[in-house]
């Protein structure tokens, strides 16, 4: 296949380009049985002026001929933690272990978390996630004192440099039992507030959990906030705090966006329990986001000799088949959580359809990586492919699923307002500096 010379005119057509029913809402035309469509794409001064089906008896002999590429919006990863990520050189989890990730995170915040470590990590982490096609992230931030104060404005000041590039939104991260302090959590809810900032915690059982929820709850009212909780990130079947949110947020008449991630021990109940959850979160309105490859990596690792016998993942089928948002995400890279990643999630969207079988049929899955997450961070117009909208796409060598998800499809073309980037991955050895004594 020949070479795809885009013109950096922001002005060009495209010809026999494949599109995905899930992302392209309103398009007219014959999709086949893997939701695919050929299409002819009008893009004029950076934003997309017309699709429609491939006319190749109207061919128009400046069109640039796809010859049947996957094309689809660029991506939006809705669960990750930059200010985590790459510090695995320095603070390596010893045994792939839960505990074993909290104790090096902790340590590693506590001795090497300044304003300059954490803005220089997280600058690479979102030139290697733009690189890769994603224009929207949402990172979670330590924000337990006294990082709170060092992290909050290095996102600000990044939010601001990405603009344009990377639509970047943080949430507050704590354990639900900092929610105890009442006071310091006022102040950090005004903090995130401030920031534009969405409100979150990590949830467990704690003999207090549902008073705690209803303080995150009153908070989140009172200062207009969404929330994003991290639920159950464990395989105790007594794990039910994604119950505990619905049930908050339906006493609270919350009207504001909820998303969970993990939800883990789901999996793990028995049936009617597990329905009881779902009808909850079903009518609660929550979204909910699986973060497959650290699950994979952190859940059912035992130390006794024994092979990991559960994928870690939360029942997003069913999830799905009751109207529940779900969604798909990078969750941590190179840290100790997760020892690998690079915030590619076309990564994710491969290592999803292993995982939690996305395909046979692939329905309506790719939207879990664009059209569903960026509904839940309230971005308009992004995570779709539509005419009016900005010609923010990414195109594939790739005719067909299995051809798009065999190959690390390194050479794909990434659109922004029409223009090709020209962003590469950034070179690990960048932070060497920053990895020394380890
Ligand atoms: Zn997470």
């Amino acid at each position: 296949m020949a070479a795809i010379d885009l013109p950096s005119s922001g002005s060009f057509k495209l010809a026999n380009a494949r599109v995905h029913s899930s992302l392209t809402p309103g398009l007219a035309s014959q999709f086949d049985g893997d939701g695919f469509a050929l299409v002819d794409i009008d893009v004029a001064d950076g934003r997309i002026k017309r699709i429609a089906p491939a006319a190749p008896e109207r061919a128009d002999a400046t069109a640039i001929d796809l010859k049947g590429r996957i094309v689809l919006s660029c991506f939006v990863d809705c669960h990750t933690h930059i200010d985590k990520g790459h510090i695995w050189p320095r603070r390596p989890n010893p045994d792939g272990s839960f505990p074993g990730a909290l104790d090096a995170t902790d340590a590693d915040r506590r001795a090497r978390w300044t304003a300059e470590d954490v803005a220089r990590r997280m600058d690479f982490s979102l030139r290697s996630a733009y690189a890769h096609g994603t224009k929207a992230l949402r990172t979670h931030l330590d924000s337990a004192a006294p990082q709170d104060a060092i992290s909050w404005p290095v996102f600000e000041d990044m939010r601001e440099r990405w603009k344009g590039r990377i639509e970047l939104q943080a949430v507050s991260l704590i354990g639900i039992d900092g929610v105890r302090e009442a006071d310091w959590f006022e102040q950090l809810a005004k903090r995130v507030a401030a920031a534009r900032g969405v409100l979150g915690a990590v949830t467990y059982m704690v003999p207090d959990l549902d008073e705690l929820l209803d303080r995150v709850f009153r908070a989140a009212i009172a200062h207009g906030l969404d929330l994003d909780f991290h639920a159950d990130e464990t395989d105790s079947v007594d794990a039910v705090s994604l119950r505990k949110i619905a049930e908050a947020a339906l006493r609270h008449g919350f009207e504001g966006k909820i998303l969970v991630g993990h939800c883990c021990s789901l999996a793990r109940q028995p049936e009617h329990r597990v329905l009881d959850t779902l009808d909850k979160v079903a009518r609660a309105g929550l979204a909910v986001v699986s973060l497959p490859m650290c699950n994979l990596y952190l859940q059912d690792r035992r130390h006794d000799g024994t092979t990991p016998r559960w994928r870690g993942v939360t029942l997003l089928h069913e999830m799905k088949a009751r109207g529940i948002p779900v969604s798909v995400a990078s969750d941590n890279t190179r840290d100790p959580f997760y020892a690998y990643g690079d915030l590619d999630m076309l990564e994710v969207y491969r290592m999803a359809t292993r995982i939690l079988h996305f395909d046979h049929p692939v329905a309506d899955w790719p939207k879990t990586v664009a059209a569903t997450p960026a509904e839940m961070m309230r971005l308009d117009g992004a995570g779709v492919l539509q005419a009016g909208g900005p010609a923010d796409f990414i195109i594939f060598k790739g005719r067909s699923w299995t051809e798009l998800l065999s190959r690390p499809e390194t050479d794909r073309i990434v659109v922004r307002d029409g223009k090709p980037i020209k962003a590469e991955l950034p070179d690990y050895a960048e932070l060497d500096d920053l990895m020394v004594g380890a």
